[in-house]
């Protein structure tokens, strides 16, 4: 089969030939429908830290994907051929402490699919064991299917957020930051606001449902919060970005007894005002790690189908997976949305 791979260690992944994976006993054979890009793969594309220790080459990449069930492990039960699964790309071991716990998504031995420990799904076929599949309803595209992987980091972050009839603040438009702004207008935020910079994802934020976004190079970003809240601040801070100054923004712009929810992640150490921002301001504030195992997923899955969030408006590229370069350009250019390819 067709597949992309990091066959050595270093930049680059390369188009290989494969041989079809064999189901395990507990394991289901997708035919990948869709695959799609996520930021970590252009890290992993460029062979930088972490990746270049977690990935022991040759290894099939992608953890975005969704596919048709097309063979079966003797011990699986509750699933058909022809069924449509998305996998969970946190596989996790079902008995530690954490899984035992609630905090699957936590796991102590967890593998990563197409991230270190098991093979991807840039490929014509992946097999994934049954405990980190979602049955998924046969309405979803397979472009739409492959995108409930990352739309489920954005709504587990927004429902840690309790946003109903919240003001918000999502720092931080990538596709990852969109989808929360989506996603919290869905679940009932008064009003949502998008902080980024370029322009794509700026017309793409307000596009899937934010009230007001603001370019954080070159507008005054917490006097403008002020002036849109009444100089009271956002109720509720839904850090995506990853980046110190957009940080301490949040920070800044969420009101006292507020909340803050964060999901990206800085590349180095940050420094922040502990007693001021951390003690003083009352805040109750949660990290969010993957998504909740199935939870996340079964809130998702309802947004999607609904119709409350249509994910479809955020794929601006399309291309076939043997084409995965320009993915990877377009990727890198960060002129896009969300980037799906297809295996032929
Ligand atoms: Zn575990």
């Amino acid at each position: 089969m067709q597949a992309v791979a990091k066959i050595k260690a270093g930049p680059g992944l390369n188009l290989i030939d494969a041989l079809i994976p064999k189901p395990k006993a507990n394991e289901l054979l997708l035919k990948i429908k869709a695959c799609s890009i996520c930021g970590t793969d252009v890290h992993i594309y460029n062979w930088e830290n972490p990746w270049d220790s977690k990935i022991k080459p040759p290894m099939i990449i992608g953890h975005e994907g969704f596919g048709e069930v097309v063979e079966i492990g003797k011990a699986v039960r509750g699933w058909e051929i022809g069924d449509y699964a998305s996998p969970e790309s946190h596989f996790h071991c079902g008995k530690c402490d954490m899984c035992l716990s609630g905090h699957a998504n936590v796991c102590r031995n967890m593998l990563g699919l197409g991230m270190g420990g098991a093979n991807g799904t840039y490929a014509e076929y992946v097999v994934v064991p049954t405990k980190s599949a979602l049955k998924t309803d046969k309405k979803i595209s397979p472009e739409v299917g492959t995108l409930q992987e990352p739309f489920g980091n954005a709504v587990y972050t927004v429902d840690e957020g309790h946003v109903k009839d919240k003001t918000v603040a999502v720092f931080g438009m990538g596709p990852i930051g969109i989808m929360a702004i989506a996603a919290a207008k869905a679940l009932g935020a008064e009003m949502v606001v998008g902080v980024g910079g370029s322009s794509i994802h700026k017309e793409l934020a307000k596009k899937m449902g934010a009230d007001i976004v603001i370019d954080r190079k070159n507008e005054a970003v917490i006097e403008r919060i002020m002036e849109e809240t009444d100089n009271k601040g956002i109720d509720v801070f839904l850090e995506m970005s990853g980046a110190e100054s957009a940080i301490m923004q949040g920070f800044e712009a969420v009101k006292k007894g507020g909340s803050v929810v964060l999901l990206g992640l800085p590349t180095k150490q940050i420094t922040i005002d502990w007693s001021k921002y951390l003690v003083l301001k009352d805040l109750a504030i949660k990290g969010v790690y993957g998504r909740k195992i199935w939870d996340t997923w079964q809130l998702s899955s309802e947004l999607i189908t609904s119709g409350k969030v249509d994910l479809a408006k955020l794929i601006t590229h399309r291309y076939k997976l043997s084409e995965f370069e320009k993915g990877f350009e377009v990727m890198k250019s960060g002129n896009c949305g969300k980037v799906v390819m297809f295996p032929k």
